[in-house]
């Protein structure tokens, strides 16, 4: 089969001819439709993220259809369409993975980290992981629910009540949770790259109240705040935005250096706090809530042998809504 694999960090993906994975016990042969193009691929490709194995083959949006389940894998029958997400699979037995909280697991695998992912034609996944789709979603639009709408979902939950939300970062996981967080009655302030009118735009189409340059002050005081962009500044320039009690959501799996700031910014029982990846019942709220907002992902696709350009796009910003790669 044709896959693009990260080698070497901090070089192109360097297309491959691997063999068909087959199956192990409990695990489904998925022939890959679509997947999604995440910020945290470019974080493994660059070397910014030093987890996981190498050579490996990156992607966890990943929307397929089972071609063959492994001894004792049946939950979902041969041509079922199924969503692959970032969290590939969690120990079940650690502190974290009973109580629920299986997204903190000690000894997790993820997805196109741990174990190979879908920029590819097939790969292999842990059925248990696994998500039925909404049948309203083509498989490309569909891929950027699986990261982008549910670790955005997962951040719009942890920002609480917030009447007025300030989103930084107007990229796949933002234009989602725009139109999720308008559902539910935020009001939605868009800050992007400065200068970007184009992303302010898109922002202001998908329901945003106000958007403007990340330098900006929001016109008034934000309830909370979920910064996507992976630069640590922001979270000083969001601190500054929210009100006494208000909330600094990150939500990208690496940023920045947070640089220093005075204590005042953060009294005020102000809170900054990170989102880590995802539980399994955080993908089934998610995935059923999507098509009743409804969410409308907007896509780019590229063929699988451009994934070099389609993360290329991403490093600079140039893309509306999210990259697709479809093999
Ligand atoms: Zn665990
Ligand atoms: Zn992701």
């Amino acid at each position: 089969m044709k896959a693009m694999q990260v080698v070497l960090p901090g070089r192109p993906l360097v297309a491959a001819e691997l063999p068909v994975p087959r199956p192990g016990p409990g695990e489904l042969l998925v022939k890959v439709r679509a997947c999604g193009v995440c910020r945290t691929d470019l974080h493994i490709a660059d070397g910014e993220l030093t987890r996981g194995k190498l050579p490996v083959v990156p992607g966890h949006e990943v929307v397929g259809s089972v071609v063959e389940a492994g001894p004792g894998a049946g939950r979902y029958p041969a041509g079922t369409r199924i969503g692959v997400p970032w969290l590939g699979g969690a120990c079940g037995a650690c502190a974290y993975c009973t109580a629920g909280r299986e997204n903190l697991c000690d000894a997790p695998r993820f997805t196109g980290c741990d174990v190979d992912g879908g920029y590819a034609q097939f790969m292999v996944a842990d059925e248990r992981y696994c998500f039925a789709l909404p049948a309203e979603y083509s498989d490309a639009e569909a891929a950027p629910l699986l990261c982008a709408g549910l670790i955005g979902y997962r951040s719009l939950v942890m920002a609480g009540e917030a009447r007025r939300l300030g989103i930084y970062g107007f990229g796949a996981a933002a234009h989602i949770v725009a139109q999720v967080a308008r559902h539910q009655g935020h009001s939605v302030f868009a800050f992007t790259r400065p200068g970007d009118a184009e992303g302010q735009r898109f922002a202001l189409e998908l329901g945003a109240a106000w958007a403007g340059d990340s330098t900006l002050a929001p016109p008034g005081p934000l309830d909370a705040a979920i910064i996507f962009a992976p630069a640590g500044a922001l979270v000083v320039t969001a601190l500054r935005a929210v009100v006494k009690g208000g909330v600094v959501v990150c939500a990208g799996i690496h940023m920045s250096d947070i640089p220093a700031f005075p204590y005042d910014l953060l009294w005020g029982e102000r809170v900054i706090r990170s989102v880590a990846n995802l539980t399994r019942a955080d993908g089934e709220a998610f995935l059923a809530l999507a098509p009743r907002v409804p969410v409308k992902t907007t896509v780019e696709t590229f063929p699988l042998a451009a994934a070099n350009e389609a993360l290329a796009r991403l490093r600079a910003g140039r893309v509306r809504g999210a990259a697709v790669l479809v093999p």
